[in-house]
């Protein structure tokens, strides 16, 4: 299991200390702010972008990067592909069917996934979700599970992204690999 450290409003100071703590994965949602990060931090961190990745920077995210969480349609694979290097690659679901909300509908997801594999340059690990704000304990475990069995055994992909500070510990017990904890390590965003 991976934690993500989501590390963003957090000064290059804080991530520095839990860097020299030990950690090594951080997470970061816009790319503007990413960008002098990673220049100013060691070059031994694996960093996330778990934000929504508008297509126009995804190349810039691409080329920064380690691993995007949030692929949710083929302009931004578009651009990602103009970095040149491969990254890896989560697909956002949008599993609580949320209007507002980024993401795939699952029932596009195969599409999704087929456009992916005209990319090498992106390497598809597995799938990513966010659990709506408002839902109660119960109503997250449901969908972690069925995010779980979308992925594994419908799509045979490995890796999932669920579980944040309210809800990493129901996210763990569903099988999430990757856990993106912001505020329960760094303390409230302002
Ligand atoms: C901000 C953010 C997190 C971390 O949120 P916390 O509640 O601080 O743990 C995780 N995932 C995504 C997509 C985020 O935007």
């Amino acid at each position: 299991m991976t934690l993500i450290a989501v590390s963003k409003t957090v000064s290059i100071e804080l991530i520095r200390e839990a860097y020299d703590a030990g950690h090594r994965h951080f997470g970061e949602s816009r790319v503007q702010e990413a960008l002098p990060k990673i220049a100013a931090l060691p070059g031994d961190i694996v960093w996330h972008f778990i934000g929504k990745l508008q297509s126009n920077k995804a190349r810039r995210a691409a080329e920064a990067v380690h691993v995007l969480h949030t692929l949710e349609n083929e302009r931004q694979l578009i651009e990602i592909a103009k970095a040149h290097r491969t990254v890896e690659g989560f697909i956002e679901v949008n599993l609580a069917r949320e209007p507002q909300k980024s993401g795939v509908l699952s029932e596009n997801l195969d599409a999704l996934i087929a456009k992916v594999a005209d990319y090498p340059q992106v390497l598809l690990r597995g799938l990513m979700t966010v659990g709506p704000y408002e839902a109660t304990p119960d109503e997250k475990r449901v969908l972690f599970r069925a995010l779980k069995g979308l992925a594994r055994e419908e799509l045979g992909l490995v890796a999932l992204s669920m579980g944040m500070s309210a809800d990493y510990e129901i996210a763990i017990q569903e099988g999430s690999t990757h856990v993106r904890v912001g505020s329960a390590i760094f303390g409230d965003r302002a």
